[in-house]
């Protein structure tokens, strides 16, 4: 049980919430399953290419409030969606852009922060610190925070342009989305 956990008024032992706990926590998995057998009827997809129709691949926070097919009128089998915290440029991104590009034949990169994102609110240091005094390992990655989401989107531009597996330079571009009204705002790299 974590620290946060609220105390319980009926005095009940804390490892047995009751359903007024705000902190109650009930795992999706059953319902989402229920939810892909009315999927499954309805399916219509079985004609879409592995190659993404668009030849696009989009960069993006994982952010929940960011649906990035809905936002952008995407369709199923347009484009692959690389996404992590903060949507920064890692190595990992990097392997998946290079396959999509060698492989699945995709030629432009759309990246796509957003505002009040939570790596806005990280300080990666110390946060690295904290980890380390947990578990006693310092991660070997990078904790990308960063303040402001459009200066994040350009360093992303511009370490996408200098990476040797990225192709198609030409066409990288990168938003920040606003999840206050839905806004996309491109940031621009001379
Ligand atoms: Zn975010």
């Amino acid at each position: 049980m974590p620290d946060s956990a609220p105390p319980d008024p009926s005095g009940s032992d804390l490892s047995t919430p009751t359903a007024s706990s705000p902190d109650l926590f009930t795992p999706n998995a059953d319902e989402l399953i229920a939810n892909n057998a009315r999927y499954v009827e309805e399916f219509d997809d079985h004609d879409l290419a592995l190659q993404p129709r668009r030849k696009l691949a989009i960069v993006a926070c994982m952010d929940s409030r960011m649906d990035i097919f809905e936002m952008l009128g995407l369709a199923h089998g347009d484009a692959h969606v690389i996404r992590n915290g903060g949507g920064i440029v890692t190595d990992d991104v990097i392997r998946s852009l290079m396959l999509s590009q060698r492989l699945l034949g995709t030629q432009e990169v759309i990246l796509l922060h957003h505002t009040d994102c939570g790596l806005q609110k990280v300080v990666g240091d110390q946060l690295r610190e904290e980890i380390e005094a947990e578990t006693g390992q310092r991660p070997t990655w990078e904790i990308g925070g960063f303040t402001d989401p459009a200066e994040s989107v350009r360093n992303s531009i511009r370490r996408l342009r200098a990476d040797p597996f990225v192709a198609h330079k030409s066409y990288i571009r990168g938003f920040v989305y606003h999840v206050e009204d839905g806004r996309l705002i491109e940031a621009i790299v001379d």
